[in-house]
């Protein structure tokens, strides 16, 4: 059995395991590197799900990568481990981190029109990453740490967002140095439409849909009177920025593309997550008796999930019934994951006698989608199947190195296993990635106790003195 450095390969790149750990203090480049631009990148998601403001639902965020990884192949660095994530947010906002991470609100996720209003945002986030326009701002605060830089990057994103907020945002940090850095966007800007335009024209997507979609923000701004969209604040827009981009797409045709099943379910699960259960109810049962202009199939996605959450659950099997010959009749409704991640639920409510064939059949028909992989990992674990579930969760903690659940699984599977060092190490890799670094030491500290090989052993060591060295820069900040 074999147990890789977890937490050491994520925050140091291994390309750079073999010749020492970077300098953390020197930063006297004009410019950080690929891997020190990731590590503030990292500590600053880990501050990001320690805020809560982390929306942990892995079909919304499944399907982002979705997209984003689409944009992200034709970018000049198509080799960049890209996350992007929702926020549970319901302003309309965007931002990108050092180093690959791509933040959206659920607020933005939801005034989007079609796919490509979408991926003309992630586009615009994706470029300002591989063109490292905020690590250029960051860096440009000579002498500070990692950790201090990961919180002057989200100093920045917060300042940005609200500047009303921003003196308390920007504790510890020098308020005038970052408003000095905010004058460069405007180059930055223009350079990320441009570059983003190239993407989605290459993904194949509507470029048409990047002047629309800024247009309208711009538009209902003036309605509102002043009360900006924090989108339009983080990236300044101008009427010469729109007319740039125009005069870009000008000569491209425009793309009649029809959007994925998946971007009308992802919308409808957070129009629902807005309301009450039973709210949800009446909302959905309404739209489809009097035929509100929508998706048909997502809006009974949506009532059944509503009816599900409202412990409604003979209804919610009639719904679903209906739900499932709709799309059964529909060719892009059909083999869809969030549908029979759907089914699964109702199955796993209801008691099905079925329901752990179900999700056998399931997983291997849609082995990356992570909401199914939780859902049948946790009937595994109360069906006393821990060892098909550690197997199934090794695969996705590669691939999902930062997905905190996984870990939690991970750590009730070793538990039933009876291996203590894996099960205080899993849950170690959790809370790490909780930003609680306190309670990760802890349970490392815990991991050494149980005893292992020396091998098991000197990575619990490695990864405690890497923690004990993020806790000490937080402390010092
Ligand atoms: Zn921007």
């Amino acid at each position: 059995m074999k147990i890789l450095p977890l937490l050491l390969l994520l925050i140091f790149s291994p390309c750079t395991l073999g010749d020492g750990l970077p300098d953390l203090g020197d930063v006297s480049q004009a410019t950080l590197n690929p891997m020190q631009e990731r590590q503030i990148g990292q500590q600053s998601m880990m501050q990001i799900k320690a805020s809560k403001q982390f929306l942990n639902d892995p079909e919304i965020n499944d399907y982002l990568n979705q997209i984003g990884n689409r944009l992200v192949q034709f970018s000049n660095e198509p080799s960049l481990d890209f996350e992007f994530f929702a926020m549970n947010d319901y302003s309309v906002n965007a931002f990108a981190l050092p180093g690959g991470f791509v933040g959206v609100n659920a607020g933005l996720l939801l005034i989007t029109e079609n796919e490509s209003e979408l991926a003309s945002v992630l586009s615009h986030e994706i470029s300002h990453v591989t063109q490292h326009h905020l690590a250029r701002m960051v860096s440009a605060q000579k002498g500070d740490t990692m950790a201090s830089m990961a919180a002057i990057a989200l100093a920045i994103l917060a300042a940005r967002s609200n500047p009303d907020a921003s003196s308390a945002a920007m504790a510890g940090v020098q308020a005038h140095a970052i408003q000095k850095q905010l004058d460069f966007t405007r180059a930055h800007e223009k350079e990320a439409d441009r570059l983003g335009l190239e993407l989605m024209q290459k993904a194949g997507f509507d470029t048409h849909a990047m002047p629309e979609f800024l247009g309208r923000l711009q538009r209902a701004t003036r309605l509102i009177d002043g009360n900006a969209p924090n989108y339009l604040r983080t990236h300044p827009i101008t009427s010469d920025r729109i007319a740039d981009i125009e005069n870009r797409v000008s000569k491209q045709p425009y793309r009649l593309l029809p959007d994925s099943l998946d971007f009308d379910l992802v919308r409808t699960k957070l129009i629902g997550a807005q309301k009450t259960a039973s709210d949800a109810v009446s909302y959905f049962t309404d739209a489809l008796t009097t035929h509100r202009h929508g998706n048909p199939i997502a809006q009974q996605y949506g009532l059944v999930r509503a009816l599900l959450r409202n412990n409604q659950l003979d209804r919610a099997r009639t719904e679903l019934a209906v739900l499932l010959k709709q799309a059964a009749n529909t060719p892009s409704a059909q083999n869809n994951a969030m549908l029979t991640a759907l089914e699964g639920e109702v199955k796993r409510a209801a008691n099905d006698p079925d329901t752990l064939s179900f999700y056998r059949v399931a997983v291997q028909n849609f082995p990356q989608h992570r909401a199914l992989i939780y859902d049948y990992v946790d009937l595994l674990l109360n069906n006393k199947q821990a060892e098909t579930a550690v197997k199934l969760l090794t695969d996705q903690i590669t691939r999902h190195p930062t997905d905190t659940t996984l870990y939690d699984l991970q750590a009730r599977s070793y538990h039933q296993l009876h291996r203590p060092l894996e099960q205080h190490q899993a849950q170690a890799y959790s809370f790490a990635w909780q930003g609680d670094l306190h309670d990760a030491i802890q349970q490392l500290e815990l991991a050494k106790r149980a005893g292992g090989n020396f091998y098991q052993l000197s990575i619990i060591e490695s990864d405690l003195h890497e923690l004990r060295d993020m806790q000490n820069e937080q402390v010092k900040k």
